[in-house]
């Protein structure tokens, strides 16, 4: 493997050598890109560098496509049964598994979240997603159909070919795991581009699958630059199916992209500005709770994040003043670091993005409760940031902030409360607090959300589908439901009657 460089963690949350591989990983083996370039990894903690790592240019695709298309032609897709699928994806998630700590270590360092959820949330899910998707490997059938009696129906669920897979940087290996899941498991290749922002993880996953023995050119991992390596996914005419996560902006040119050249098929999920409504009837301390966590879990950056919080108004003043204590004790540093609760946001521009939705809600006249500043003399740290007094036209209150700044919004009817919930272009994600189970699940379900929690927020698992409605997206990861995704439906038809055709 040549372009391999080591890395020595010295933290208290894992100590050892790290040999991450800085090549674009194509036909199985490490390499440079074609034109040779490096771009800088950043650690948002401090703002230096910590390592160079290649970056693909378009002609890289290219290449990477052409090993994805003959390795489905000849050792993956229709060549391969399910069980041997199977077999490389479990062996595979032990491979994670026996690293869940280095790869935690990794994801800290280069997106800046706390090792303690990167080791519980990110890594845990990502090797289960693996897991539970090879498990369904071996199980991808279709249906016989009844018709008339001199024909015989039946369905085959085959895979789609070579997949594009295009992956955010908040949560860098677990939207990669699920994704790569569903697309291994039902017989696709894949290439796949972490985001520039956050490639290490993915550098990691590469050299694992590697050593899982997946052949040549079945997974090939490729990081670059969203306007020309990620453009280049989405206009390639020889791949099949484009799967994405990220902006609701970027999405839209994935699909035009998509639809100007060879109308590949096309997933995404997108952003959100997710309603978090809490009735009076609810265990506050349990609300107070579960909102912080929808609101500052991975410090805002999460795409069904609750960033509007409907309080009712018999309870708002209690509640602001416990969610502005719960805010306080978040305790901000060092993501290694055991008391940990929030690290810096992943980059400068992230950063800076955030800081500008704040002044806005300043200027706008909305109140500060908590937050609304830089932490920190180094990183990009921001203090988790409570609104209120908002208006439903402030910029804070309409678009996706994706950092840690909640907007709080007191409310007196059941009805008008789920208008202004639906009052948005995004469909991700809802929550509903109450003790009335009855009240709860009525909200529920008038929410256009593809995910409604109820007393509790942010909780996804691997068998569960996750999407969004309206512009949050087009068709589910996860569960069984992603397979269809990863899978194009065969119709056959066997006559079975006189050998004579109707004409
Ligand atoms: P982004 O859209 O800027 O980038 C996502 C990926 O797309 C990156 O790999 C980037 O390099 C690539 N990209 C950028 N421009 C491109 C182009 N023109 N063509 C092809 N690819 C391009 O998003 P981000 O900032 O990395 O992530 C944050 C966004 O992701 C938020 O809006 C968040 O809500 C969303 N998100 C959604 C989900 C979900 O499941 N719905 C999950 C995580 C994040």
């Amino acid at each position: 493997m040549p372009a391999v460089h080591s890395h020595n963690f010295d933290n208290p949350g894992f100590k050892g050598v790290s040999e991450i591989p800085l090549g674009l990983y194509i036909n199985g083996q490490f390499v440079d890109g074609k034109d040779g370039r490096t771009h800088p990894v950043v650690n948002p903690s401090t703002g230096k560098e910590i390592t160079k790592i290649s970056v693909a240019s378009p002609a890289d695709i290219d290449v990477a496509v052409a090993a994805a298309r003959k390795a489905f032609d000849t050792v993956w897709g229709l060549n391969t049964p399910g069980h041997i699928r199977a077999k490389l994806l479990a062996k595979l998630a032990g491979i994670m598994e026996d690293h869940a700590d280095e790869m935690a270590a990794v994801e800290a360092l280069d997106n800046g979240k706390t090792f303690f959820w990167a080791k519980n949330a990110d890594i845990s899910a990502s090797i289960e997603c693996i897991r539970y998707y090879s498990g369904w490997a071996d199980k991808i059938q279709g249906k016989t159909i009844e018709t008339t009696n001199a024909k015989f129906c039946y369905t085959r669920h085959e895979p789609i070919g070579v997949c594009g897979q295009i992956i955010p940087w908040n949560f860098p290996l677990l939207m990669l795991a699920w994704k790569v899941g569903p697309a291994l498991a039902t017989g696709n290749c894949i290439v796949l581009k972490p985001s520039e922002i956050t490639p290490l993880s993915a550098q990691l996953f590469a050299k694992y699958a590697h050593e899982a023995g997946f052949p040549p050119g079945v997974i090939n991992v490729v990081n670059g630059f969203g306007h020309d390596v990620g453009a280049a996914i989405a206009e390639h005419m020889d791949i099949d199916k484009v799967a994405f996560t990220g902006s609701t902006l970027v999405g839209r040119k994935i699909m035009e992209a998509a639809a100007k050249t060879n109308l590949k098929k096309v997933t995404l999920e997108l952003g959100g500005k997710s309603p978090n409504i809490i009735f009076d009837d609810c265990d506050l301390e349990a609300a107070v709770d579960w909102a912080a966590f929808g609101i500052f879990w991975n410090h805002g950056q999460t795409c069904c994040a609750g960033s509007r919080i409907f309080v009712h108004a018999k309870i708002y003043d209690q509640f602001m003043e416990k969610f502005v204590a719960k805010a306080k004790q978040i305790k901000l540093g060092d993501p290694f670091h055991p008391e940990t609760k929030q690290g810096p946001q992943v980059s400068e521009a992230q950063f800076d993005r955030i800081m500008g939705y704040i002044e806005s809600g300043k200027a706008d006249g909305a109140t500060v409760h908590h937050g609304g500043e830089r932490f920190g003399e180094e990183g990009y740290f921001i203090s988790p940031t409570i609104f209120g007094d908002v208006h439903p036209d402030m910029k804070i209150v309409k678009e996706e902030i994706f950092g840690p700044v909640g907007v709080v919004i007191k409310f007196e009817d059941d009805e008008d409360v789920i208008r202004q919930a639906n009052d948005t272009v995004y469909g991700l994600a809802a929550a509903v607090f109450s003790k009335n189970i009855n009240r709860a699940i009525e909200t529920a379900h008038k929410l256009k959300a593809g995910t409604a929690w109820i007393n509790s927020t942010n909780m996804l698992h691997h068998a569960v589908p996750f999407g969004g409605f309206k512009s949050s997206g087009i068709g589910r990861e996860l569960g069984e439901y992603a397979l269809a995704n990863y899978t194009e439906v065969k119709a056959v038809h066997i006559h079975l009657g006189p050998t004579t055709s109707v004409a």
